[in-house]
Parts: C-alpha cells; sequence; structure tokens
C-alpha cells in the first residue's frame, strides 16, 4: 500500500531522516514509536509531501514519485500523492471559523469541487461515523479535544483516502478524552482502515497496532508484528524505548 525506499530527510545540516525504508501493509495499522526528536512527524510529513524528501521514493497505492537532488518532481505527482492520504495532528488543528460539518465538508466542497448538498450529506454520514452527530453544527471552540479530534478523524476521511496518517492523536488528551478517540480509531482498524501513526500512546499503540516500527535517530531500528515487537523486542535498543511507554 505504502512503500518508502531510502527516504533522507536533512533541515539544514541537521540530518533527520537516515535512509528510512518502510512498508505499510494495506488494511493493517502500522505505529510509528520513538523517542521525542527521533523523526516520526518528520517521517509522515513526508508521506503526505507536506515536507519533500532530499532522496528517495515514496509509492502510495498506484501514485509514486522519485526524489533526488537537484530534480524537482511535477506537481501532478505531489497532489497525486497527496490525496491518497488523509492527515490527523496531535492539536487537531480544525478550522475554528467553520462548524463540525463545514470542517468536513471543506475539501470536498474546495478541493474536489462537490456541490454542498452532496459534501454535505457525506460529512453527516461520517460524523455519525465517529459519534459526532449531535454536534454537526457546533463550532470547535464548544467542542472538547476528543470532540475535535473525531472532526477531525471525519474530515480527514472524508476524500476516502487510502491511508489514515495519525500524528501523536491521543497526546493532547486528558485519558478520558483519549479513550473516545482510541474507541474511534479502533473501529477504523476493524473496518479495515490503512493507518500509520506516530504514537507514544502504548495503550493506543497495543490496541489497534498489527505492526510497529521503532524510529531512533532517523533510522528504523525495529520493525515487525506488533505482538511480537512489544512482548519480545529483537534489539536491546527497542527493548529499552518499550521499557519507558507508559
Ligand atoms: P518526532 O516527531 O519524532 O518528535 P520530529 O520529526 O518532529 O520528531 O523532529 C525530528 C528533528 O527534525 C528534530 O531535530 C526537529 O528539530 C527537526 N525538525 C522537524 N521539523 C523541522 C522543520 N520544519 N525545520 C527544521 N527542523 C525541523
Ligand atoms: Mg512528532
Amino acid at each position: 500500500m505504502i512503500a518508502l525506499e531510502n527516504i533522507h530527510k536533512s533541515f539544514a545540516d541537521n540530518h533527520v531522516l537516515k535512509g528510512v525504508s518502510l512498508v505499510v501493509p494495506e488494511g493493517g495499522v502500522t505505529a510509528l514509536i520513538g523517542a521525542s526528536g527521533s523523526g516520526k512527524s518528520t517521517l509522515l510529513r513526508c508521506v503526505n509531501l507536506l515536507e519533500k524528501p532530499q532522496s528517495g521514493r515514496i509509492r502510495i497505492d498506484d501514485a509514486s514519485a522519485e526524489f533526488s537532488p537537484g530534480t524537482q518532481i511535477s506537481r501532478d505527482a505531489v497532489l497525486a500523492l497527496r490525496r491518497k492520504t488523509g492527515m490527523i495532528f496531535q492539536n487537531f488543528q480544525l478550522f475554528p471559523h467553520l462548524t463540525a460539518v463545514e470542517n468536513v465538508m471543506e475539501g470536498l466542497v474546495t478541493v474536489l469541487k462537490w456541490p454542498r448538498d452532496r459534501a454535505r450529506q457525506r460529512a453527516l454520514e461520517l460524523l455519525a461515523t465517529v459519534g459526532m452527530s449531535a454536534k454537526a453544527d457546533a463550532w470547535p471552540a464548544n467542542l472538547s479535544g476528543g470532540q475535535q479530534q473525531r472532526v477531525a478523524i471525519a474530515r480527514a476521511l472524508a476524500p476516502s483516502p487510502k491511508v489514515l496518517l495519525c500524528d501523536e492523536p491521543t497526546s493532547a488528551l486528558d485519558p478520558q478524552l483519549a479513550t473516545e478517540v482510541v474507541e474511534v480509531l479502533a473501529q477504523l482498524a476493524r473496518d479495515g482502515t490503512t493507518m500509520l501513526m506516530a504514537t507514544h500512546d502504548l495503550r493506543l499503540a497495543a490496541t489497534i497496532a498489527s505492526n510497529v516500527v521503532y524510529l531512533d535517530a532517523g533510522e528504523i531500528v525495529e520493525a515487525g508484528p506488533a505482538r511480537q515487537v512489544f512482548a519480545a523486542p529483537m534489539q536491546d535498543r527497542t527493548k529499552r524505548f518499550i521499557s519507558t511507554l507508559t
């Protein structure tokens, strides 16, 4: 589904991703774990090209792009890859001037040029799947963090992306509000949504991840089935890191 090959990303002389290769299988949840600063967010941002890698190859479904220093990839290739992904963020990032349902409609109307009534209908269906029907006309400022994140999940899913990228989706939330978000993500996982998820939340990772990738200082130390990586990590570095998770 997603294949990353030898991705390098630097910010000035800070070499953040040092040749990351990774496969995210279709219909599974891949948890990306690693200490703060290890490059998890940068990797997610490279997948949807919010950041451009200096080199490497990205393939998602039938879209792909190869990066190398000095060559520019076409805007069409960028858009084709970007449309394969939806992303949710630690701090939700809803549009504050739009209601919940308008947030979910926004991309459908402005990017995909859907008629408003069709977009509204799809948005209301998605709000139902995240348990937010009753708050469709609420403003983000009047929603709890857990409710905002559920709206953000509906918004990310609106254009039917091939993969949902999640950057620490529960880490800004109190445990109780995190639970409602974990439950929504777990249901999406059961329904076969492909996800790549950076998280410090061991409960979230252990609940829904089928695969785990451990990133340390921009390099993948270990990757494998979640049960195996959590219960019997092969690398000492992984063992040490997992023992720090709560
Ligand atoms: P993580 O999500 O694992 O905490 P990040 O990907 O956010 O790690 O950061 C990895 C490194 O990349 C850090 O050293 C961070 O300072 C640097 N970095 C991330 N984004 C930028 C940026 N836009 N400009 C400069 N440096 C950045
Ligand atoms: Mg991060």
